[in-house]
């Protein structure tokens, strides 16, 4: 057993003001990703200071159109929450590709956005690991890498980041709220989690002394068409081979607006300018979908054991824009696995 202190923040202020007073200190949510690298000794934290109390659970439209979402709202509440579900539905479907219910019933929505990866070599403590020792080397590049990236790794680290959630959030343009002892900012999801150059240690662009206070959704959900497919090695419980999230708008069969990203396949939830790019204005056709996918994946470099990867994200890449402008998701109601 290794000490560690607990304390529970009064409110975000307090929150703050402990973890800056103890750099060694990390916040708890719902503990379902800390409480596992800490049995398995990859973090050790000098304190917990547990968040999961504070007032910050409310899911409220914004005055333009958009969605407010409190970073401790659980991940099943917020699938099921009726906005969600009539307004952004690819962001409930994403969230219920991952994890189990009783683990969804725990997670909380800024717990999910810092989630850490899924390396096998990142748990094990007893291989060398750039990103849980700096400087020690990287077990994954000549070892087992069939579930690593195939987008913008570096020769630090090729692991990927394991959620479901935030490929939705950078598809819909999400932006991340975080309170520091310097006051609030916001950060857009694209820019909040990194590609690993040579820091892989590092995950994201939040400071260790701010907290994530909520998420902001804007007004365009893309309900109509849209759709989130996951590839994974078992039907439940696994996370993503890769995953994909599209959304389309049409006018007249043409692309007037669209979004895709991908998971599963970098460091951070993966999005394409030039792909977007790729598809718009053009026919709502496999014969476009394809030619997106080999924009998106033109500079794909698979590791030893997953060159099957990038054929895969380029099939799931046409059948999800198909799916999407069908208007016949993957998950086409979410009810049928509430
Ligand atoms: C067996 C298993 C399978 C899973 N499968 C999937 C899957 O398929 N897809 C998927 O997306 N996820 C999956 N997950 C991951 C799960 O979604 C995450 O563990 C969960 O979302 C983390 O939320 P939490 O509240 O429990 O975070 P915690 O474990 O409490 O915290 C995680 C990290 O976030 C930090 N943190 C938490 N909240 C804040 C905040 N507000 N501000 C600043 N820092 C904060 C903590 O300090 C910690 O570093 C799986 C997990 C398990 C255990
Ligand atoms: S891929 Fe990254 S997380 Fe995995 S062993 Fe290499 S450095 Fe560690």
């Amino acid at each position: 057993m290794i000490p560690f202190g607990y304390a529970r923040a009064s409110d975000v202020s307090d929150a703050v003001r402990q973890i800056a007073a103890e750099p060694g200190a990390k916040f708890i949510a719902g503990g379902t990703n800390l409480l596992d690298l800490m049995k398995d000794d990859v973090e050790r934290p000098a304190r917990l200071i547990d968040i999961s109390r504070l007032p910050l659970t409310a899911v409220e439209e914004t005055d333009n159109g958009g969605l407010r979402i409190g970073a401790l709202v659980p991940n099943s509440d917020l699938a099921w929450h009726p906005l969600i579900e009539e307004r952004y539905p690819l962001v409930g479907s994403a969230i219920l590709a991952g994890a189990s219910a009783q683990l969804r019933n725990m997670a909380s929505t800024g717990g999910n956005l810092l989630q850490r990866t899924r390396c096998a070599y990142f748990y094990d403590t007893a291989t060398p690991c750039n990103k849980r020792q700096p400087g020690s080397g990287c077990s994954a590049i000549n070892g087992v890498n069939r579930g690593h990236a195939i987008l913008g790794a570096s020769e630090a680290c090729i692991a990927t980041h394991p959620s479901d959630m935030c490929v939705a959030l950078i598809a819909l343009d999400a932006t991340v709220h975080v309170v520091g002892p310097n006051g609030p900012r916001a950060i857009a999801v694209a820019e909040f989690h990194r590609l690993p150059g040579d820091k892989p240690h590092i995950d994201t662009t939040l400071q260790p002394n701010e907290i994530v206070t909520w998420i902001e959704l804007p007004a365009k959900g893309f309900a109509a068409n849209y759709s989130y497919l996951k590839v994974r090695d078992r039907l439940s419980y696994a996370f993503a081979l890769v995953s994909v999230a599209a959304a389309l708008e049409l006018k007249d069969g043409k692309i007037s607006d669209t979004r895709l990203a991908l998971g599963g396949v970098a460091h951070k939830p993966w999005r394409d300018a030039s792909a977007e790019a790729a598809l718009q204005g053009q026919a709502a056709d496999e014969k476009t979908f394809a030619k997106a996918a080999d924009v998106l994946l033109q500079h794909a470099r698979p590791q030893t054991h997953n060159a099957f990867k990038v054929e895969l994200a380029r099939r799931a890449i046409v059948r999800t824009l198909t799916q999407a402008a069908r208007g016949t998701p993957q998950s086409q109601s979410n009810k049928h696995i509430r």
